[in-house]
């Protein structure tokens, strides 16, 4: 019989050149530059995701991620997604329909969390404060014992506002009132002191492309004993596939169980990211992001640019610099883009228009990048502010 080729419709079949993007210098809230041996590490042969050699690499990215976090968690591991997949995953496994889930409301991720958990029937309660400001123990004592939630979420890092929420004593209250504490560590870990098992936090993740300087496609994980059995005494099936962390833990952990295919050179790029912290070590890190967060701070002050943030809970890896009165801030973005190579981005929210959002994280917290930015800042404003 003969073989007849069908037809290709060629509509679509355009012609395109050769993949050539621009040198950014990406300043804003993420993603940031990954570290040129992130992407090294990434063009490594490919292997297969039950190989004895890819196998041996999962442990050992769960080895890093335990040290980065400052946990001794065993269930710690990268989700395959962005950041919003492992934030997704906290509140799809361990939220029930009902339960009482009270999120502190300072920017745009904690309205993210209030969405993620009422999607999983969470009776969702708000703790809201001015974006740029930050819960005190107070707040949080107050509203734990007037809603008795069986969660709290949390913001380390509000890469919308650019403040950072202090940690000491909140699991301890927590835990006198029988909550799990759930902390987004998406924008700190990585740049900022994060010690989760110190400040007993039950829930974390995190995103790759911030102050992990890895591209964005990988979140680690963390779930600590009482969220795990929060997850086992579960009445019924978690409501998410991908994200079922009793399905997806058992490729983690001994039984190797095929779910779906880990994203392998994902985890390569990560794997590589975590070696670059453990080789600088987490204190370097923490000192070099906020030395020069200082110097740039210091910096926008003789630009005649303040921050919007109060001093003592400012974050290091993300300034909201004010814009001042007059000034277009989008000119001058898109003058720094343009004639730069810089990207820094625009307030969200409450900070639409007052702000520029600008990150010092990983790779690129260095003091040359501060210098070019606040050159290139004074040059955008006398052109075009
Ligand atoms: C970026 C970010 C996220 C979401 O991560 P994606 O990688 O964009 O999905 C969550 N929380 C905070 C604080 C972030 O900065």
């Amino acid at each position: 019989m003969a073989h007849n080729t069908p037809r290709a419709d060629n509509t679509h079949r355009i012609s395109v050149g050769q993949l050539d993007m621009p040198p950014r210098l990406l300043l804003g809230p993420g993603p940031s530059n990954c570290h040129p041996r992130v992407r090294q590490a990434m063009a490594m042969n490919e292997v297969g995701h039950l190989d004895p050699t890819f196998i041996a690499l999962m442990s050992e990215v769960q080895e890093l991620l335990r040290y980065v976090w400052q946990t001794n968690n065993a269930f710690t591991i990268p989700v395959s997604g962005t950041g919003s997949a492992a934030m997704e995953a906290t509140l799809a496994n361990c939220v029930e329909p009902g339960d009482i889930v009270l999120v502190g409301c300072n920017g745009y991720f904690g309205e993210r969390l209030c969405d993620m958990a009422s999607r999983y029937g969470a009776d969702v309660r708000r703790m809201e404060k001015p974006w740029g400001e930050v819960f005190t123990l107070e707040d949080i004592g107050t509203e734990l014992d007037r809603h008795r939630p069986v969660m709290l979420g949390l913001v380390h890092a509000e890469t919308s506002t650019g403040a950072l929420q202090p940690m000491e004593g909140i699991g301890k209250l927590c835990r006198e009132f029988g909550c799990l504490l759930l902390l987004d560590t998406v924008t700190s870990l990585g740049g900022v002191p994060v010690l989760l098992d110190q400040w007993h936090v039950d829930l974390a993740y995190s995103g790759s492309q911030k102050c992990l300087s890895c591209p964005p496609g990988i979140a680690p994980l963390t779930l600590g004993e009482r969220a795990l059995e929060k997850l086992n005494r579960r009445k019924n099936k978690v409501p998410n596939w991908y994200l079922d962390m009793m399905m997806v833990g058992k490729y983690w952990g001994a039984e190797r169980t095929y779910h779906h295919t880990a994203p392998i050179t994902m985890n390569y790029a990560l794997r590589e990211a975590l070696r670059l912290v453990a080789e600088e070590g987490l204190e370097t890190r923490w000192e070099r992001h906020r030395k020069n967060a200082e110097s740039l701070w210091d910096g926008l002050k003789d630009l005649g640019i303040g921050c919007h943030v109060a001093k003592e809970h400012r974050l290091p890896s993300l300034t909201t610099a004010l814009v001042p009165d007059g000034v277009d801030s989008k000119a001058v973005s898109a003058f720094l883009l343009q004639n730069y190579n810089i990207e820094i981005a625009a307030g969200l929210g409450q900070l639409a228009g007052k702000v520029w959002r600008i990150g010092l994280m990983g790779f690129n917290s260095r003091p040359e990048n501060v210098t070019l930015l606040l050159s290139a800042l004074r040059h955008g404003l006398e052109a075009v502010g």
